[in-house]
């Protein structure tokens, strides 16, 4: 314990850590020295952004895929999916519920298409929004385009984007994704986002088979030179109709070791990257339903994004087994989160973009 509160309070005084050591402090399970860890990366968060959760309505607002992807549920070669694409009318309907009852932003999810059809419709939808409510936040989150699409988007007045590096190990990233799914297209991917202006976010999934601790360290020091300034990562989970999901072996102790893991990652990524905007994701509640939403909060993250999208395609949008499909709209979600917070010490941001702290430096420099 003493080696670990020694590493935790170096990193919590700004120091970096080599690869090594951050792989031990991932691996950590004993109770303490993950206790430790998670409420030092809280306190950093309140000193550093203070104790408000910022809230985005999530529209998941089309599962039609061009990729297929070896553990994603929604994969284009899964027939037995019910394909949906919800119009520009849909999407400002969920994402009005989110900004009538103060979330102050939004996120816009989808497979991955890059056809004109869909680069327009993405185009109409944000108009759609910002026309509405020229104040609020839109993030982005459909997967590879081309400069020239993330120029169009951001044009359009959405400001933030996340798109996964899932993981930056390379051989790993191959193993996973399909043969047109390359590592160095989705690493330019995000520098072409970043030249666009976008405020940028990326993350991994974690405990993927296969995936070592060391990987896992050298992810975050991959967000951290790539000076990003949001994180979205979640635990890996089967899903039984993919080439991934269907031999992993998704036990009470596996779940348990994936979550304390997640939470570990969120936790370094606070102490590494200080004033970035961390999400404690929908994967996390969902290998724990009662706490993981808040152990998140509890760990360092300060993002929640309820679902707002129309409740009777909610479960077509199902990327991994057991994704909660909740049928709760945005007043009844914030309604729980303000409950389960206030109890955490935490409170909801109300009406702003909720754009990170990072990004909000970075522009001041
Ligand atoms: N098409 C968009 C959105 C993808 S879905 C894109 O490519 O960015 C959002 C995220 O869900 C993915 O980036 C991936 O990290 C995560 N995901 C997909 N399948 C998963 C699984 N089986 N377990 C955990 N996370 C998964």
């Amino acid at each position: 314990m003493s080696d670990a509160k020694a590493l935790v309070d170096a990193l919590f005084a700004g120091d970096s850590l080599p690869e090594e050591k951050l792989a031990f402090l991932l691996g950590m399970s004993d109770p303490d020295s993950v206790d430790y860890l998670h409420s030092k990366a809280n306190e950093l968060k309140h000193r550093l952004i203070g104790n408000k959760v910022y809230l985005r309505g999530l529209v998941e607002f089309s599962n039609v895929c061009s990729c297929d992807c070896l553990y994603c549920g929604i994969r284009k070669s899964n027939d037995s999916v019910h394909r949906y694409t919800m119009s520009v009318d849909e999407v400002l309907a969920g994402a009005s519920q989110a900004l009538d009852a103060d979330f102050g932003s939004v996120v816009l999810q989808s497979g991955e298409r890059s056809d004109e059809n869909f680069v327009d419709l993405v185009e109409k939808m944000i108009l759609a929004i910002k026309n509405k409510y020229p104040d609020c936040g839109i993030t982005i989150s459909c997967g590879e385009e081309s400069l020239d699409v993330y120029r169009r988007w951001h044009d359009a007045g959405a400001e933030r984007y996340l798109l996964r590096i899932e993981t930056t190990n390379q051989k790993l990233f191959q193993d996973i994704h399909d043969a047109k799914s390359l590592y160095s297209k989705r690493l330019q991917a995000l520098h072409d986002l970043q030249e666009a202006g976008f405020i940028t976010g990326s993350g991994v999934m974690i405990a993927l088979p296969g995936q070592t601790l060391s990987d896992l360290a050298r992810d975050l020091i991959f967000f951290r030179d790539m000076d990003l300034d949001m994180i979205g990562m979640g635990p890996f989970i089967p899903h039984p109709a993919t080439p991934l999901g269907a031999s992993f072996k998704d036990d009470d102790s596996s779940r348990r070791q994936r979550v304390i893991l997640s939470l570990n990652m969120i936790a370094l990524a606070r102490l590494l990257l200080r004033d970035v905007n961390i999400a404690s994701t929908t994967a996390l509640q969902t290998l724990d339903p009662s706490r993981g939403i808040v152990s998140g909060i509890l760990a360092g993250a300060n993002v929640i994004m309820p679902n707002v999208g129309e409740k009777t395609l909610r479960k077509d949008y199902l990327l991994y087994a057991g994704k909660p499909v909740s049928d709760i709209d945005a007043k009844q979600a914030k309604a729980k989160l303000t409950e389960l917070l206030a109890a955490a010490g935490e409170e909801i941001a109300v009406g702003t973009p909720g754009h990170p702290a990072h990004y909000l430096r970075r522009i001041r420099q």
